[in-house]
C-alpha cells in the first residue's frame, strides 16, 4: 500500500520567527550541525516540527582551501542566493514541490554550477544532464537522464512525473518529451562555459597520458534541494551534468529515484552528490529513510551512518531535511558546497568541514 504521511501530531514552531526571517543578517558559518528549534526534533515524527526547513547543495568533491577568493565568493554569493529565494518561498507559504523546483531551476541557470547552464563536458566533448524531483507527501517522482537540449531539466522532471504514467525518461526520447511539453529548448552550445571546457581538456590530457586517471572524478558542483514547508510535506530535487569525461550514455545516480534522490513524507528528504556509482550501488538516499523506518535513526544519525560507515571516504555528500524540520549535512569529502535555513532563525551557507569565516562575502 503506498503511504502517504502527513502529521497531526505536531505542533508547529517558528511560525511567528518565519516572518523575522526575512531581512534579518546573514550568518555564515561552517559547521553542519541540525539546528532544532525545540531540541527534541530528531526526525521521527515524535516531537514537534519546525514551520519549515530547507537545505540546498552546490556538490561535494574535492574542494581545497587554496580555492581563490573569487571562486570562493562566487559559490557562497550563489548558495546564498538560492538560500534566500527558498527561504522567501517558504515563508510565503509555497509548497515544497514549487520551491525545490524553483531552487533548483535558479542554480541551473548558475553557470557555476554543474547542472542546466554551466554543466561538465562528456567523453565526446558535450553535453548531457540528469534531473530528479519527488514529492514526499505522495511518492509521486519523475526524472530524466542524458537529455541535451533541455535549458531546465529538473522543470522537465517534473513534467514527466505530472504529465506521464512514468517515473524516468531518457535520452532522444526525454528531448522529444521536452519537444512535446513546449519547454525552453536550447542548442548544446549554450551550456558552455569556458571554466568547464578547461576542465575537460585538462582532464583528456590526463587520461591520454594515464589510462586509470580516466577512473578518477573531476569534483562536483552538482546542484540540490530538500524542503520541509509549512503544511508539513517534503520534497526533493537535484539536477546535474554528470562527471566530467562521463562516457556515452552513461547515468548517474541523480535522476535514480532511491540513489541520489528521494522524498517521503514520514521520514525525509534527500539529495546526494559525489560518485554516482556508488550512490547506486548503495541505494543512498533511500538508504538513508530506511535507517530511520526500520532502525529508527534520527534523520542525523541515519545520513551519518551511510556516509561514514556505507560509503567510503571521498565518495560524496547529501543534504537531507526530516519531517520535524531537522537537516543533515553530512559528506566524506574535503568540502561540499551546501546551505541551510529554517523557521527558527537558522540561516547559513558553508563549504568545508570546518567552521570557516565567510563573512563579508
Ligand atoms: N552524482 C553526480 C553523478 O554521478 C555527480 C556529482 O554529484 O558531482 O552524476
Amino acid at each position: 500500500m503506498r503511504r502517504s504521511a502527513v502529521s497531526g501530531r505536531f505542533r508547529i514552531l517558528g511560525a511567528a520567527l518565519a516572518a523575522g526571517v526575512i531581512g534579518a543578517a546573514v550568518s555564515v558559518i561552517g559547521g553542519g550541525a541540525p539546528a532544532i528549534a525545540d531540541g527534541e526534533g530528531d526526525g521521527d515524527g515524535d516531537g514537534e516540527r519546525l514551520a519549515w526547513a530547507i537545505a540546498i547543495h552546490g556538490g561535494a568533491g574535492t574542494i581545497g582551501k587554496d580555492v581563490p577568493d573569487e571562486t570562493r565568493r562566487r559559490y557562497v554569493a550563489g548558495l546564498r542566493r538560492a538560500l534566500e529565494q527558498g527561504r522567501d518561498l517558504l515563508v510565503e507559504g509555497t509548497p515544497a514541490l514549487d520551491v525545490v523546483e524553483r531552487v533548483v531551476r535558479g542554480m541551473e541557470d548558475d553557470p557555476l554550477f554543474n547542472a542546466g547552464k554551466g554543466a561538465v563536458y562528456t567523453a565526446d566533448g558535450s553535453h548531457e544532464l540528469d534531473a530528479a524531483i519527488m514529492d514526499g507527501e505522495t511518492l509521486a517522482a519523475g526524472a530524466v537522464a542524458s537529455v541535451r537540449t533541455v535549458k531546465n531539466p529538473v522543470s522537465l522532471a517534473r513534467l514527466v512525473m505530472e504529465r506521464t504514467p512514468h517515473v524516468l525518461l531518457v535520452g532522444q526520447g526525454a528531448d522529444r518529451f521536452a519537444e512535446e511539453m513546449g519547454v525552453d529548448r536550447v542548442e548544446q552550445d549554450y551550456f558552455h562555459t569556458e571554466r568547464r571546457r578547461k576542465a575537460y581538456e585538462r582532464r583528456r590530457r590526463a587520461a591520454e597520458r594515464d589510462e586509470r586517471r580516466e577512473k578518477a572524478r573531476e569534483g562536483g558542483s552538482t546542484v540540490g534541494a530538500v524542503v520541509l514547508d509549512q503544511a508539513g510535506h517534503l520534497a526533493a530535487a537535484t539536477s546535474t551534468g554528470g562527471l566530467t569525461l562521463k562516457k556515452f550514455g552513461r547515468v548517474g545516480d541523480v535522476p535514480i529515484i532511491g540513489a541520489g534522490t528521494y522524498a517521503n513524507d514520514l521520514f525525509c528528504a534527500v539529495s546526494c552528490t559525489g560518485k554516482g556509482e556508488e550512490f547506486i550501488r548503495h541505494g543512498v538516499a533511500r538508504e538513508v529513510a530506511a535507517l530511520m523506518e526500520h532502525r529508527g535513526l534520527t534523520l542525523e544519525k541515519a545520513a551519518s551512518s551511510v556516509i561514514h560507515e556505507t560509503l567510503a571516504e571521498g565518495d560524496g555528500g547529501l543534504i537531507a531535511v526530516g519531517r520535524d524540520g531537522s537537516i543533515a549535512l553530512s559528506f566524506n569529502t574535503s568540502g561540499m558546497f551546501r546551505a541551510a535555513a529554517d523557521a527558527g532563525g537558522r540561516f547559513e551557507v558553508s563549504i568545508w568541514k570546518t567552521p570557516e569565516a565567510l563573512e563579508g562575502d
